[in-house]
């Protein structure tokens, strides 16, 4: 190392030693990150405000270069409260998010990198509404018709940052242009209308109990109204300006009246137990009962955080992870079958492939998904909810119906002709082999 490099490294040192009462003493707000990546590695920036129980989400630009305005205004917004941090209320937690599509701004238009409409890929069929529900073809600006809904609900990594990072959230605001005017989660949603009633009349602008020129597929403010969030779409009335006194004059009467607006997100009660609130979201935005199975236990104060075993997953909120993409996620219980080759697939799994294999290769683990398993692995949430692949599909060992299985990190997938692709109930065991459940009633489980 030239010597210059070093002495610069050592009066570095230094100084941050010399200061360190003075660097911990810096408030934790704001606080700046990188929340996840576009599917062009383009990083999707957030800066954070405040540390309160009610986390208020602004979402600028999802629609790429023509709504280049709501980018501006977002970053212009951050700005502002830098200087004016007062504005955000102890019970507040914001984030503002100046784009999270950045793809669609660098290739100059409304869409992600790969042509899909971000507002019309989100899984809206949680809700009451079946005319809001996700669907391929969708209307667009100006009410075009195409099929740049994705491939299925939450398809784009960008949809699944959003089903992630606003999992516990109380407010979302998603901002757009140019239409003019406030509207909620079209799904009757209480705070959601509340939340645009207030927004529109403090921006002066138009209040819309609902975009009336079509329906909008698998827009993000449904999916969040679905969950519980008080979300709205304000709609600036320009496609050039950023609006800033009208969109300052809105988020800071929200922040004034957050404790009303904003409401915490509540448990849920499933087959008798009561869910804690990112875990209920969670398993309802992933699958619910069809992927994760019915609770079996209440939830459980552990070390880091709460977990509840599913019939088939065991899913865990980690304090250390929050505002993260990682804060709920199923528990690695594969990992562990797998190691105890409990379903069988000795068979499976030596010996390891030496050459990459046909279908969706991971040289993580050197095992690939192919047919009904990758489509499941792919739709389900892929890497973030079941992990890499720890073995090949292998037959079970002993089982009164023939299936075939292949070992995850933190799943087991399973396929009969009878009961299609699904997970095998790895939650059931795992509470067995805790001996907190008889055994009898291990088998009733399905
Ligand atoms: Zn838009």
């Amino acid at each position: 190392m030239p010597l210059r490099l070093l002495i610069a490294g050592l009066v570095v040192l230094l100084l941050t030693i010399s200061f360190a009462p003075d660097l911990q003493a810096v408030p934790a707000s704001p606080r700046e990150f990188v929340v996840g990546y576009s599917a062009q590695g383009r990083p999707i920036s957030a800066v954070q405000f405040g540390d309160g129980p009610r986390k208020l989400v602004v979402v600028g630009n999802t629609h790429g270069a023509p709504e280049a305005n709501t980018y501006r205004l977002t970053l212009a917004l951050i700005e502002h409260l830098r200087a004016n941090p007062q504005l955000v209320p102890p019970s507040v937690r914001l984030f503002l998010v100046p784009t999270v599509n950045p793809d669609g701004i660098a290739l100059g238009w409304r869409f992600d990198a790969a042509g899909v409409d971000l507002n019309r890929n989100m899984n809206t069929n949680l809700d009451a509404c079946p005319e809001n529900d996700w669907r391929t073809t969708v209307q667009g600006a100006y009410g075009i018709i195409s099929d740049t809904g994705g491939a299925y609900p939450d398809s784009q990594v960008e949809a699944q940052l959003v089903r992630a990072f606003l999992l516990d959230a109380a407010g979302a605001i998603f901002l757009h242009s140019n239409a003019g005017l406030v509207f909620p989660a079209a799904c009757e949603h209480g705070p959601s209308i509340r939340l645009a009633e207030v927004y529109a009349q403090a921006a002066s602008y138009e209040y819309r109990r609902f975009w009336s020129l079509y329906h909008i597929t698998g827009g993000m403010h449904d999916w969040a109204g679905s969950l519980g969030i008080a979300a709205i779409t304000p709609e600036l009335v320009t496609g050039d300006q950023m609006e800033f006194a009208e969109n300052l004059a809105a988020l800071t009467a929200v922040l004034a009246q957050a404790d009303e607006l904003l409401p915490l997100p509540e448990d849920g009660e499933v087959a008798g137990f009561n869910v804690p609130a990112p875990i209920f979201r969670y398993w309802r935005a992933l699958g619910g009962e069809e992927r994760f199975g019915l609770p079996l236990e209440e939830a459980r104060t552990t070390s880091s955080g709460i977990s509840q075993t599913f019939a088939h997953a065991r899913i865990s909120l980690t304090h250390a992870q929050r505002d993260t993409l990682f804060y709920v996620q199923p528990d690695p219980l594969g990992v562990a079958a797998a190691a105890a080759l409990a379903y069988g697939g000795a068979e499976a799994q030596l010996p390891h492939p030496t050459q990459p294999e046909a279908g969706l290769y991971f040289p993580e683990s050197g095992f690939s998904l192919n047919g009904g398993f990758r489509d499941l692995w792919q739709r389900g949430g892929g890497l973030a909810v079941f992990g890499l692949p720890l073995s090949h599909e292998f037959q079970a060992s002993s089982s009164a119906t023939p299936r075939t299985l292949q070992y995850f990190e933190r799943a087991l997938f399973s396929y009969s002709p009878a009961e299609g692709v699904r997970l095998e109930a790895l939650g059931a065991r795992q509470l067995a082999l805790e001996g907190l459940m008889q055994p009898e009633a291990v088998q009733m489980v399905r």
